[in-house]
């Protein structure tokens, strides 16, 4: 029997009701065979990074155990992405959803279409806010630093993020 994995998945949206496609987009997740929801982040609102000329975000962050390998909850995802309406644009640019295997345990993967951790992770406050939410202690698998340590470096003013209150 295989051994589940824990993965982190980022979850970004800002076109139409984000807050919506991104709720939509846990509750597929939750549906995917091999896949399991453990734990969810708060939903952010959060400046667009990169091109800036673009509605704010909605992201979150997911914490699973996963029976699928990486390559397959890449396509998995891709999937979700494209039955939810993405097409690729610009990069960076607006989508209805986008999402990105942050972590698959602790695995370090480099191939063309999937590069694992997120290279990204360490510069994004708002990836690095979701996470340290869900699991402060979770470790970077090359780097050593905690979620938490990595916010921390992240230089203040930039990147504006605010946690959305759940009424
Ligand atoms: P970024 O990856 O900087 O957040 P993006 O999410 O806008 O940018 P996309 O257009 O969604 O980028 O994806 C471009 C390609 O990135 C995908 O086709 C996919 O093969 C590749 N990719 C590489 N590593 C990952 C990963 N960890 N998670 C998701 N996609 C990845
Ligand atoms: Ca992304
Ligand atoms: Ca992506």
């Amino acid at each position: 029997m295989n051994i589940p994995v824990k993965v982190f998945i980022g979850i970004g949206s800002n076109i139409g009701n984000s807050l919506e496609n991104c709720e939509i987009a846990v509750e597929r997740l939750k549906r995917l065979e091999g896949f399991f929801v453990r734990k969810m982040s708060s939903w952010y609102r959060t400046e667009p990074v990169g091109f800036k000329e673009q509605e704010w975000f909605v992201n979150g962050v997911v914490m699973g155990d996963s029976l699928l390998d990486a390559e397959s909850l890449l396509r998995e995802l891709q999937n979700i992405e494209k039955e939810m309406g993405r097409v690729r644009k610009v990069k960076w640019g607006p989508r209805v959803i986008d999402l990105d295997i942050l972590s698959y345990g602790d695995q370090l993967i480099h191939l063309p279409h999937l590069k694992v951790p997120h290279p990204e992770l360490p510069n994004r406050r708002f990836v690095l806010e979701p996470l340290c939410e869900v699991d402060p202690d979770w470790r970077h698998p090359l780097m050593g630093l905690t979620a938490c340590k990595m916010l921390e470096k992240l230089p203040c003013g930039e990147q504006r993020v605010e946690r959305i209150d759940v009424v």
